[in-house]
């Protein structure tokens, strides 16, 4: 069932809660791919009623951002739900969920703000306000939908820790189900900008797993110094690429590494032309 507004989903998820079901909630922001459906798969398995949230989320896109262009495919998303056993498709619009406030202007809206240590790094640094975005409505999602399971992607990997860490700090009473990364046979890991690249650009995208496959190999064969690791990248990386970061840090708390270990994740993000695209890999 797709519905638009915030009543409609608190009415049903009440009536599911009075029967003592248990509810997982995928937030997306749609456009969905068999990344997502890995997600969706995985609530409808792990809970009795599962909602997937499809929301472009305005407030976690910087200015000069791809907010306009975002694809968007709720006739596609609503069928792949269904298809996969979704009970509620819950697609609001932007004032559904900020009502009238400016919500280009922070001064009207309050946010949740994660801290500064996990959000001055990888994407954090570059999308400034980003994960105050992200929080934001992961927040006020579960708050509407108060789910027992929350599922997010290891493809964002910097979000989840950050969201972790928020439902840890605020006590919001959800468990976060990390999933595993969808990947092409390409070894491309899937995403909805992935629409953006070119057929040329997609063989130039493939670049970024290149670099963390080889990293991961060379970590096998005993290589632990991050300086001689980051070194092997170099070779995948041609004039279309733009790199922006490649970074060893902590699964847990996203310290850097200047050795690597066990709970050591790779981030990388390049810029192809105007595509920006970000992958990790754990060690
Ligand atoms: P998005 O619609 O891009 O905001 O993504 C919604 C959720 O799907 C997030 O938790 C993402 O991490 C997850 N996701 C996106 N792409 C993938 C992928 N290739 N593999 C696993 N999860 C993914």
């Amino acid at each position: 069932m797709l519905v638009h507004t915030i009543d409609e989903v608190r009415e049903q998820v009440r009536n599911w809660k009075k029967q003592g079901l248990t509810v997982g909630l995928v937030p997306t922001m749609g456009a969905l791919h068999a990344g997502h459906k890995s997600l969706i798969d995985k609530s409808v398995s792990k809970c009795d009623k599962t909602v997937v949230s499809v929301f472009v989320n305005p407030i976690q896109f910087c200015p000069g951002e791809d907010l306009d262009k975002y694809p968007r495919t709720l006739d596609a998303d609503e069928k792949l739900c269904t298809d996969a056993g979704v009970d509620l498709v819950f697609a609001p619009n932007p004032k559904e969920m900020y009502g009238d406030v400016n919500i280009m202007s922070n001064d009207f809206l309050t946010y949740v703000i994660p801290p500064f240590f996990y959000v001055n790094k990888l994407c954090g640094k570059s999308r400034v306000g980003h994960f105050d975005g992200v929080c934001t409505v992961v927040n006020k999602l579960f708050n509407i939908v108060q789910p027992d399971f929350a599922f997010f992607g290891e493809k964002d990997r910097q979000q989840l820790i950050i969201l972790k860490k928020m439902v840890k700090d605020l006590n919001i009473p959800v468990e976060i189900i990390p999933c595993p990364i969808v990947r092409e046979d390409s070894g491309l890991a899937l995403s909805s900008r992935n629409k953006y690249l070119s057929p040329e650009d997609k063989v130039n995208a493939l670049a970024l797993s290149k670099i963390l496959f080889n990293i991961k190999a060379c970590y096998n064969k005993g290589i632990t110094d991050v300086e001689a690791l980051t070194e092997t990248a170099y070779s995948y990386l041609t004039e279309r690429h733009s790199l922006e970061y490649l970074e060893f840090r902590d699964a847990d708390d996203l310290e850097e590494k200047t050795v690597a270990d066990d709970n050591t994740i790779v981030f990388i993000a390049l810029k192809i032309g105007d595509v920006r695209l970000i992958d990790n890999i754990a060690l």
